[in-house]
């Protein structure tokens, strides 16, 4: 336990600041040319991607970007997804293509993101940007890492010379966050499921990342007292009897789990993290209200590098 109240690392301020900082550079744009164009394909139904993009969607026109929402059936071939890819890279009025993963098996999925016109990436994910990320040149960069350090830098937590734990290797979050950290002057440490003795390296943490997909695996004993903890995971439980146990049988819980007949939970357990860090990121309204944030951020960076406004 620490001495007062743990800082709450608020998602969803950090999105509003960064959105009213895109608008005046989104109003330049449309004054100057045209409104920045955000293409997104969604291929099939898969119902949480359907939300993400809605939610990308809504954003956009709250911005006043031009978003293309693009559903191709689930049976796509690569060929034909490769062929809708190249008309966006060919379109000057598109500046940001984003495919929304999963994609279904039988398409070559390293296929199509190697496919995206780089500039064109806003997902941060095509190899080329990888390698800018890598080199520490500008480019975009991945929306959740991205977001993470914006959040830390806009509640004033220090990176430099900090001992950052990072816990998840992914393409998508946990390699490129560990190296967007260690540009910021962290010493990072990638942990994943092979690390020995996890406990142990992430106490080491001043910055402890979770981005690993399981629900409240981070107790107590993986948390330094006054660590300051990210939590990337977005977990939903279905077991009434988990959600009981994991959030000690909080009534208010409980009765969200009644009504919704799930509830979202972080990789952090949310007791013992509120407890012993001295500032953490909550789920929900911590990373996630980020993720979106920084896509727009991309978009807008990308369509004034091809309108030749910065
Ligand atoms: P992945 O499944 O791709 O990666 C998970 C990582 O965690 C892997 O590196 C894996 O290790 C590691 N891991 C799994 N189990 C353990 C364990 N017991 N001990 C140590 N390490 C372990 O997931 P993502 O990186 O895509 O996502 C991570 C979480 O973040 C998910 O909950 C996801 O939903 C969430 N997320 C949230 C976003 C947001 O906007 N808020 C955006 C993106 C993701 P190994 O490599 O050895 O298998």
């Amino acid at each position: 336990m620490i001495e007062g109240m743990p800082r709450i690392l608020d998602g969803n301020r950090v999105r509003d600041e960064i959105k009213a900082e895109l608008r005046p550079r989104i109003g330049a744009l449309r004054a100057k040319s045209r409104a920045p164009g955000l293409a997104v394909v969604l291929v099939g139904n898969n119902p949480a991607s359907e939300i993400y993009v809605r939610n990308k969607v809504k954003t956009c026109e709250d911005l006043g970007i031009r978003s293309e929402s693009i559903a191709p059936p689930h049976l796509i071939t690569t060929d034909e997804l490769l062929a809708i890819v190249a008309r966006l890279n060919a379109d000057p009025a598109t500046d940001g293509i984003l495919v929304q993963l999963p994609l279904p098996a039988q398409v070559d999925a390293k296929r199509i993101l190697l496919a995206i016109a780089p500039e064109k990436d806003v997902d941060g994910f095509h190899p080329y940007n990888v390698g800018r990320l890598v080199a520490g040149l500008q480019g975009p960069r991945a929306c959740t890492p991205a977001g993470i350090i914006e959040l830390l830098k806009r509640n004033q937590v220090a990176i430099a010379g900090k001992r950052a734990v990072v816990v998840g290797r992914s393409d998508i979050v946990g390699k490129p966050v560990a190296l967007l950290l260690l540009h910021e002057h962290a010493t990072v440490t990638i942990c994943h499921s092979k690390t020995p003795d996890l406990p142990a390296v992430c106490r080491e943490a001043d910055i402890l990342v979770a981005a690993i997909g399981r629900a409240a695996m981070i107790t107590a004993e993986y948390i330094r007292p006054g660590a300051v903890v990210v939590d990337v995971g977005t977990n939903y439980i279905t077991e009434r009897d988990r959600v009981a146990r994991i959030f000690r049988g909080t009534a208010q819980k409980l009765a969200a789990f009644d009504r919704k007949g799930s509830v979202l939970v972080g990789d952090a357990d949310p007791i013992d993290v509120a407890e012993r860090a001295e500032a953490y990121s909550p789920v929900p309204g911590g990373v996630g209200p980020l993720t979106i944030a920084m896509l727009m951020m991309n978009t807008v960076a990308a369509a004034e590098r091809a309108l030749g406004v910065c």
